[in-house]
C-alpha cells in the first residue's frame, strides 16, 4: 500500500480518493474549497492538507483532478504548487481533462525533478467515478506507467497506457469527438420520434437492440424524454474538451466539421442557461427551435 494524495475532490475526485482510502492506501486529500477536504476526512478517514505542496510532501503518488489546463498548471507548479514538493522517484498521476500541449509541459516540468508524470484522463462520469468503473487512458513513460497502474485500478474498468505523454490527452479527444456528433444524432432521432407520434419506450427497446444502439440512448433515452439534464457530464465542461478538439485539430490537421458545429449547439444551450446541464441537453434545443 502507498502514500497518495489526491488533489481536486469535485464531482470526480471526492470518490476516486474514497476509493483509494478504502483500498487501504494512506491518502492525504487537498481540496482549494477547504471544507470540501474536511468532509471528505469525515466520510473516508485519512487526512487533508492546506496546500498542493502541503498533500504532496512525501507521497508515492499524486494524483489530481481539476478543471482545466490554468487549473492544473495552478496545482503542478503554482505558489504551493505540487510538483517541487514531491522527492524524486514519486509520480504525479493527471485525471484533469487538459491539452496534450499543458500536460507535456508538465511532463517536462516533473522530469527536471525526477518525478514521473502519467496523462491519465477518465471517462464513465460521475457514476463511473463511484462506482469504480472508470476508463483511464493514459501516456507517459512505460515504467512510470507500470507504477501507476495498480493505484489507478482501484477505481477503473480498464486502464491503458496510450503512448508517451500527451497520447491519454489525445485519446481522450478522440472519446468526445465520438460523442458529440453521436449525442446530436441522438437527439435529432428522439426528436423526430416525439414529432412523429411515436413512442419513445416502444421505438428505443426496438432500435436499441440494432445498428443505432448506444451506451446514450441506453442510459439517457427516458431522461431526455422526461427533459430532464441533471445525469451527469456538463456542457460547460463539453465545451471546454471540444475547444481542446478543435484547437489540437488546428494543428494537426484533421478535419472535424461536425465536432465543430455540435460545438456551436452547445453554446446556444449555454445561452438557454444550461452550461451545467448534462450533454444530453442538446435535444432541449431542437425542442427550443420547434
Ligand atoms: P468539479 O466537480 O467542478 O470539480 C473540480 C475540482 O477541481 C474541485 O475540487 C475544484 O475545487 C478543483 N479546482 C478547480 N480549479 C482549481 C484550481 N485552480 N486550484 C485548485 N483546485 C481547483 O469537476 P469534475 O466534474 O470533478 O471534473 C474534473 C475534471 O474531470 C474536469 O477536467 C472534467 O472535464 C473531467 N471529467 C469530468 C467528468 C464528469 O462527468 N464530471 C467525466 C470525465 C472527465 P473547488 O471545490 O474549490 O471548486
Amino acid at each position: 500500500m502507498a502514500k497518495v494524495s489526491f488533489l481536486g475532490l469535485g464531482v470526480m475526485g471526492f470518490p476516486m480518493a474514497g476509493h483509494l482510502q478504502a483500498a487501504g492506501h494512506a491518502v492525504t486529500v487537498y481540496n482549494r474549497t477547504a471544507a470540501k477536504a474536511q468532509a471528505w476526512v469525515k466520510q473516508h478517514g485519512g487526512h487533508h492538507a492546506a496546500t498542493p505542496a502541503e498533500a504532496a510532501r512525501g507521497a508515492d503518488f499524486v494524483m489530481a483532478c481539476v478543471g482545466n489546463d490554468d487549473d492544473l498548471r495552478q496545482v503542478c507548479i503554482g505558489e504551493d504548487g505540487a510538483l517541487a514538493a514531491m522527492a524524486p522517484g514519486a509520480i504525479f498521476v493527471d485525471h484533469t481533462t487538459v491539452s496534450a500541449k499543458v500536460t507535456r509541459e508538465m511532463y517536462a516540468a516533473a522530469q527536471d525533478r525526477g518525478v514521473g508524470f502519467v496523462d491519465a484522463p477518465v471517462s464513465g462520469g460521475q457514476a463511473g467515478a463511484e462506482n469504480a468503473q472508470l476508463g483511464i487512458m493514459c501516456g507517459g513513460d512505460t515504467d512510470t506507467y507500470a507504477k501507476a497502474e495498480p493505484v489507478m485500478q482501484v477505481y477503473a474498468k480498464a486502464c491503458r497506457r496510450l503512448g508517451d505523454s500527451g497520447a491519454g490527452q489525445l485519446t481522450k479527444m478522440v472519446n468526445q469527438i465520438c460523442i458529440a456528433g453521436l449525442v446530436q444524432g441522438l437527439s435529432e432521432g428522439l426528436h423526430f420520434a416525439e414529432k412523429a407520434g411515436l413512442d419513445i419506450e416502444d421505438v428505443v427497446s426496438v432500435i436499441s437492440q440494432g445498428a443505432a444502439g448506444s451506451w446514450q440512448m441506453s442510459n439517457r433515452y427516458q431522461t431526455m424524454a422526461k427533459d430532464d439534464y441533471d445525469f451527469g457530464f456538463a456542457v460547460d465542461w463539453m465545451r471546454k474538451d471540444l475547444g481542446i478538439c478543435l484547437a489540437t485539430a488546428d494543428e494537426n490537421g484533421a478535419s472535424l466539421p461536425v465536432t465543430a458545429l455540435v460545438d456551436q449547439f452547445y453554446k446556444d444551450v449555454q445561452k438557454q442557461g444550461g452550461g451545467r446541464w448534462d450533454t444530453s441537453s442538446l435535444i432541449k434545443r431542437l425542442r427550443s427551435l420547434g
